[in-house]
């Protein structure tokens, strides 16, 4: 054994006794005649100390060979510290040494191994195995365990099981693409990387596994986007002989579960929101509820005053600023740049401002009365005080530009508080959404979701209007999870992939597989998946998902650490049926 004990156990109690620790040399403090060194491992720090009165003079000069995270071995006696350290539970001994055994020295590591270090992201990610030893990634990963051994748990207790489906399949649609493998044994044929277990946790449900669940990988190869990782994890669920109601129901008592058992939150009911009404309301459907800042719709009351921009657009949108009213015209004008940032690309902003006397001042005072401004003040639900910020255009796009304002604003007022949790289920989500690129319809979650029964006959006359049994989990803004009640019907499926562009030949060779084990006995069935890495970052009350992955890749989708992807050798190209362009 090279320990007794690890570096976070000793205390005050144990004074008097002969142990061992071991572990890393976080800090050497050399006054000569004595030398503390903070020794550390994964539970703690312990400090040991060598002096001159007390230790071997061997020992002593050995000591003052060590460096910075060189890996070492102490035996030595627990004796109560003369100056106590209060911040740490080791603080009140130290560990007087009579044996030092040096078990690997340490090159000087490019950044500090400290909470605050002085490494850059890359150069951290390049040697993440010494970032791992910094307090807040190893506690990040301690805290993700802490989250899916609770999320086992409760499955567990709710009759899951947990079950491996494989890695090496043909591809699922679920909106991006496919990473592939080449196989060595069946030239000029691959393997793609599931984007998600989908078609196989629906043939478990034909199975009669009833509740499955697994804590699995899943690989996308889209365009990266900051914060997107190529590789992600997901808790993926699903269930037999259950309706939307029923899913709903257990996964918010798993979510509930997490924010008990890691949070100490409770959350009774969570609410619910259909698609459109969030759309409508927040611009987007994983709304922040978390403030208010409502969206007011403002045609009525500003179109038809002669004020061009308005009367040609097709919405004309509002918030109301809690306080805003102070902002000086510096400030306005440069909230004005920042939605005419070309990310955000609306031309410009009307404002009003709201006086504590009752009356209003906008920038548009030319086309609009009080009374008209005293209206907009209503649609948004703006109090004296506040500015009531106003955009239009195209609806879908005025939206999305205010979506984002309003979230930066809240961001501004701090009303997006980490430690505060509001979960919400959108439900309703439109079955089909159209794709301008290759103008067609997409199944908006994935082609195996059913439509809502009462919404079949639309599917012919208006395909964009019918909704699906498909539901997303937000929380504070994020979408957690989603899935939907499935198709569990030949005819129906096959009538999908009809509605989705395929030909009965395509759908065949595509999801054969499917189709056919619709026609042995598949139970109704649905389910969901949550993104794990993202779940417990907010849980956390972090945005950054990289922190949470032991190994993440940089935003360029590559492993700085190993260097991945790389390139092949010739032979192993020849190998694989593969040739390269140049
Ligand atoms: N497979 C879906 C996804 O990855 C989740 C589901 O429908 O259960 O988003």
């Amino acid at each position: 054994m090279h320990r007794s004990h690890t570096n976070g156990e000793l205390r005050i109690e144990n004074a008097g006794q002969e142990v061992q620790l071991a572990g890393w040399v976080q800090k050497i403090r050399d006054k000569g005649f004595m030398i503390w060194v903070d020794l550390r491992d994964r539970y703690g720090i312990t400090q040991l100390i060598f002096d001159e009165e007390r230790s071997e003079k061997a020992v002593i000069e050995q000591a003052k060979t060590l460096g910075r995270e060189f890996v070492i071995q102490v035996t030595g006696t627990v004796i109560e510290r003369q100056s106590k350290n209060e911040k740490i539970p080791t603080g009140k001994i130290e560990l007087l040494v009579s044996k030092l055994q040096i078990l690997n020295g340490a090159a000087l590591p490019p950044f500090t191994i400290e909470d605050e270090t002085d490494g850059g992201e890359e150069l951290r990610m390049k040697y993440r195995y010494l970032d791992i030893r910094r307090n807040p990634v190893k506690e990040s990963l301690i805290f993700r365990h802490k989250v899916t051994q609770e999320v086992r748990n409760f499955l567990s207790n709710e009759d899951f099981i947990e079950v491996e489906t494989p890695y090496l399949i043909k591809s699922t649609p679920e909106g991006a693409r496919d990473f592939v493998v080449p196989s060595r044994m069946n030239e000029g044929q691959f393997y793609a990387l599931p984007q998600s277990p989908q078609t196989f946790k629906q043939l478990l449900m034909v199975g009669g596994m009833d509740k499955y669940f697994q804590i699995v990988k899943c690989f996308r190869d889209e365009d990266l986007r900051a914060d997107r990782q190529p590789e992600f994890t997901q808790i993926d669920c699903e269930m037999a002989f259950v309706e939307q109601e029923d899913i709903l129901n257990i996964f918010e008592g798993l979510t509930r579960h997490l924010l008990q058992k890691i949070n100490r939150i409770d959350i009774a009911e969570f609410p619910r929101m259909s698609f459109e009404h969030a759309i409508k309301t927040y611009g987007n459907d994983k709304p922040d509820i978390r403030f208010g800042m409502e969206f007011g719709e403002l045609n009525a009351a500003a179109k038809h005053r002669n004020f061009k921009i308005f009367d040609e657009a097709e919405l004309v949108v509002g918030i109301a600023v809690p306080g805003g009213a102070s902002y000086t015209r510096k400030e306005i004008d440069k909230l004005i740049d920042w939605v005419r940032r070309p990310q955000i690309g609306a031309l410009g902003m009307v404002y009003v401002k709201c006086h504590e006397d009752g009356t209003y001042k906008s920038s548009v005072d030319k086309f609009y009365n009080q009374e008209d401004l005293a209206k907009w003040a209503e649609e948004t639900g703006a109090k004296a005080g506040d500015l009531i910020c106003v955009l239009s255009g195209v609806a879908d796009k005025v939206r999305t530009q205010m979506s984002a304002l309003r979230m930066e604003l809240a961001e501004r007022l701090g009303l997006r508080k980490p430690n505060e949790f509001a979960p919400l289920w959108v439900v309703d989500f439109p079955l089909l959404e159209w794709d301008e690129e290759t103008e067609r319809y997409h199944a908006m979650h994935h082609p195996f979701t059913s439509p809502k029964p009462e919404d079949m006959a639309l599917l012919d006359t208006d395909p964009g209007k019918v909704r699906a049994n498909a539901y997303d989990l937000v929380l504070n803004g994020n979408e957690i999870g989603g899935g939907s009640i499935r198709i569990h019907d030949k005819n129906t499926q096959a009538l999908m992939f009809d509605h989705l562009g395929f030909t009965p030949e395509e759908a065949k060779e595509q999801f054969g597989f499917l189709m056919n084990a619709f026609e042995y006995g598949a139970p109704p069935h649905g389910g969901l998946a949550f993104g794990l890495d993202r779940l417990v970052a907010i849980l956390a009350g972090k945005e950054t998902i990289r922190d949470f992955i032991a190994f993440p890749k940089n935003n360029s989708g590559r492993d700085v650490m190993i260097d991945a992807p790389s390139k092949i050798d010739a032979e192993q190209l020849t190998e694989l049926n593969l040739k390269l362009k140049h």
